[in-house]
This record gives structure tokens, sequence and C-alpha cells, in this order.
């Protein structure tokens, strides 16, 4: 039987990477596709609020085998889409009540980690968003200054010059930094595991090993049989195309990381993150780090896009794109020198058509689905299972107003405009980034960029 270690350094680390065959239950009230932080989010608190209800989770592999046990480990306060909320006169107000309601889950997540004694290695150090670039720094501190004119905190947001910032990371790279005190770094392998243990606890019946080809209203062909379902819930993030029905719903983007070998605490003074603060460098092309319980860095970067949404299941160590990630990180950090990287893989993002989250259920057909976090969901899928289980179970709330909720992207375009566009946006991203770094603003590259993405 397969033990799925290779798949992530997390994974690796775990003391069971097995999986449970369960008996499939033909007919279920509540049928979850996908055993990643959404479903299982979604499936932990529709049983808390309804404890009688019946709810299978049905995945394909093993739990956590997406990006939920892959992820960089940022459980951050945050969402993409959130500028643009935020900047619009006339969605401030709602941005603001849901940026509001995102730094409360990064708490949330604590709490219920304490509360069900899941050990994932959960440190609220906050996140130290470093500017590589004179230009980041400019664009850093007029985001700061915005964010506090329209009502948020030092506590939340707050510029740290260029010393302040070098005595907490040291990078090749360091123009200051926007820090937020609203994330957490985590192990998420051992977040996803233990939530699964505590929804079988529960009585949720998770089946593994058990892919959803197709689905429509009221029923679920499974590798396993058909099963009869009263409402259906995809939580399937970049593996969407999975499913017959639900072809360029979601657009699979792939982010490869790297974890080094244990570093000395002599190393880590060189380097810095004493509060285990998450980091990056502002790049638009994203990179990401953490320092982990037991003294590595791992370090990710995002890498792109395969023709056809080819979907690929494991990325090997040895993969071209996970060498560049590691020569990213050797560039950015000096005091990596010497030290050994022992894990590289892949993992794949859910990109919705238009680049944010959403949170959908429709009544008449009882089906709906969350996702398209773009790389920024291991604090965001808890917010949108909160969400999620108030729609399925009728609940009005404060939740089931933000903005996420039922704002449904239209579908992603045919090969090759698919990938023709991707590929477009990947380079403007690129030639703002390598404009940037030399020094030069770069208005038509970087406003192209933000214009699709930002
Ligand atoms: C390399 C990488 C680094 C990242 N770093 C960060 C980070 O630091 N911070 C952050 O906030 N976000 C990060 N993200 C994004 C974050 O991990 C995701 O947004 C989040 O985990 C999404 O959770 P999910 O449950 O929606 O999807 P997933 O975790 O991908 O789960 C989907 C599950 O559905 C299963 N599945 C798919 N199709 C089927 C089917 N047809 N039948 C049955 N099962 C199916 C899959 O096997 C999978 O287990 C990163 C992502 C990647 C890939």
């Amino acid at each position: 039987m397969d033990s799925y270690q290779h798949i992530s350094y997390w994974f690796d680390s775990l003391e069971d990477t097995s999986s449970l065959v369960e008996e499939i239950p033909r007919q279920i009230e509540v049928a979850i596709v996908g055993a990643g932080f959404t479903g299982l989010w979604t499936a932990y608190y529709l049983k808390k609020k309804s404890p009688g209800i019946s709810i299978a989770v049905f995945e394909a592999e093993t739990v956590g085998f997406g990006a939920s046990g892959r992820n960089g480990g940022w459980c951050m306060g945050a969402a993409t889409g959130m500028e643009r909320l935020l900047y619009r006169d006339s969605t401030r107000g709602e941005g603001i009540r849901l940026q509001r309601a995102l730094h409360d889950t990064v708490d949330e997540i604590g709490r219920v980690c304490q509360s069900e004694n899941i050990d994932c290695h959960f440190a609220k150090g906050g996140t130290l968003n470093v500017a590589g670039t004179t230009e980041v720094a400019k664009r850093h501190r007029e985001w700061v200054t915005f964010l506090q004119s329209i009502g948020f905190s030092e506590e939340d947001y707050r510029w740290l010059d260029e010393q302040e910032s070098s005595k907490r990371i040291r990078l090749s790279r360091n123009h200051g930094a926007f820090y937020t005190s609203h994330c957490a770094a985590i192990h998420p392998a051992r977040l996803v595991r233990g939530l699964a243990r505590v929804c079988r606890q529960m009585g949720i019946k998770i089946i593994e090993k058990c892919p959803v080809f197709d689905y429509q209203p009221g029923k679920l062909v499974t590798g396993r049989g058909g099963v009869s379902a009263e409402k259906i819930i995809r939580a399937t993030e970049g593996y969407t195309e999975s499913i017959k029905s639900q072809k360029r719903k979601m657009l699979p983007l792939y982010s490869m990381v790297i974890a080094t070998e244990p570093m000395t605490d002599e190393k880590w003074q060189e380097i810095g993150l004493a509060n285990r603060e998450t980091f990056d460098d502002g790049r638009r092309v994203v990179v990401y780090g953490q320092r982990t319980l037991d003294n590595r860095l791992v370090f990710g970067g995002r890498a792109g896009y395969y023709f056809g949404s080819r979907i690929r299941g494991t990325i090997p160590r040895d993969d071209k794109a996970v060498k560049i990630v590691e020569s990213a990180a050797r560039e950015l950090i000096p005091a990596l020198q010497g030290v050994e990287v022992t894990h590289g893989w892949g993992g794949l993002m859910g990109v919705s058509r238009h680049w944010r989250p959403c949170v959908s259920y429709d009544e008449t057909s009882r089906t709906g689905w969350a996702g398209g976090y773009t790389g920024e969901g291991v604090g965001a899928s808890n917010l949108a299972g909160r969400i999620m289980s108030d729609l399925v179970l009728a609940q009005k709330s404060d939740l089931t107003t933000l903005p996420w909720v039922d704002d449904n992207p239209r579908k992603w375009e045919p090969e090759p405009i698919r990938w023709l566009g991707v590929k477009s946006i990947e380079f403007f991203g690129d030639r703002a980034d390598k404009s940037e770094a030399n020094g030069k603003p770069s208005r038509i590259w970087g406003g192209l960029f933000d214009r699709f993405v930002g």
C-alpha cells in the first residue's frame, strides 16, 4: 500500500501516512468531495452545528494529498482579491468586514487546534513581507498608510524600516518590511490529518482512495460505485478537472517547495526569524518561507501551468522547477551556504477565473463548492468551511453575507487560449520583477500583471 511519504517534507515527517479504507455508504445526507482543508473544515463545522447530520467525505487518494498536505504552512489572515475590495469605495465596507473575519480566522484555527488537541506546531509570529526592491518598499509603505487610513491599527499592519526589518531577518536584499501579526506558521500535514482524526471521532465518514468521477444533484459516481446524497459539496480545488461535469472551472497552477536539513541555533541567529515569522520578498512571481519547529527552512515559489490543465500527482526532488526554487532560496538567504536541501516537492493550487475565492451553495440543486484560493487557502479554507456549513444548513449569519458568497466566476477559456493567457500573465510578472530588481519602476508590465491578478 502507498504510504504517501514522498509527497512532501510534511508527509515525510508524519509518523503515520497510511489511509483508512472505510466501508462506503450508499446513502448520505451530505457528501463532500475532497479531504483537504476545505472539505474537512466544512464537515467539522457542519457536524458541530448539526450533530445528527450524516456526512461522508470522498477522497481520491489520502487525507491531505492535495495542497493541504504540501503547502508553505502560512496560516494567514489574508486572501487573494482583498486589495480590490478594500481600494474601491463601493466595496470597502464589505472588504473590511471580510478582512477582519480573515484576521479572526487565524485565532479560530489556533483555538480549534488547542481544544481538539491537534498539534500542528502553530506559532503566531506574523509575516514579514520584506521589500526586495525600492519599488516594492514604496508600494508596501503606501499600502500600510492606506490600511491604517481605513481603520486598521499598528497591531494589524505596520512598516518596519530597513534596520528594524534586518534585525528580524537577514536577506540579500532588504529595503524594509510590511509586517502583519495576522499569520501563524504551521505544519500543514499535521493540521489536515489531525482534523481528519477529529472529524472521524465526531462520526464523519472519510472514504479514502475513492475518486469521484462525476456527480449530479442527488448522486455521485465514485470509483467504488454509486452513492445517493441529498446535498453535495465540491472541495477539490486544483484537482477539479478530475470531475467530468466540472471541467474548466478551476485552473491548476503549480508551486514548488524545498526543505533544508535542520539548522543549528548559530545558523538561525544568522538568518533571524526568532518568532517563526513567515516571510516573502514582495516579488510578483511569489516566493514564501517559514522556519519549522524542527529548525528547517521551508521555502517555496510559484512555478506554473501545464498545457491542457495537466495534473502531475507528485513532483520529484530533482524536478527542474524545484531546482529553480532552491536557487532562489540560496540567492535570497546567503546563510544557506553549506546547508543541505533534503526535500523538494510540488503541489497544485486552484485558480478561479476571477482570481479570488468563492463559497457557493445552490438551494435548488443542493450542490455547492468552495475554493479558488490561488495559493492562499490555509487560513481562508477555515472561513470558507464555516460559511459553507451555514449555507448548507440554511442558517443566516454574518458570514453568509460576506463578499465571497455566491461570487461565482465564469469558466476558463478553452485551450490554447487558456495556456497563452496564463503564460502571458507569468511573463508580465516576471518582466516587472526583473525590471524592479534593476531599480526601474515597471508601470506597463506591473500594470498588466496587476490588472489580471491583483
Ligand atoms: C506548494 C503550495 C504551497 C502553498 N502555500 C500556502 C501557504 O503557505 N499558505 C496558504 O494560505 N496557502 C498555501 N497554498 C494553498 C493552500 O495549500 C490551499 O489553498 C489549500 O490547501 C486548499 O485546500 P483544499 O482543501 O481546498 O484543496 P486541496 O488540499 O488540494 O484538497 C483537495 C482534495 O480533493 C481531492 N480530490 C480531488 N479531486 C477529487 C475527486 N474527483 N474525487 C475525490 N477526491 C478528489 C484531492 O486528492 C485533494 O486531497 C499552497 C499551495 C501549494 C500547492
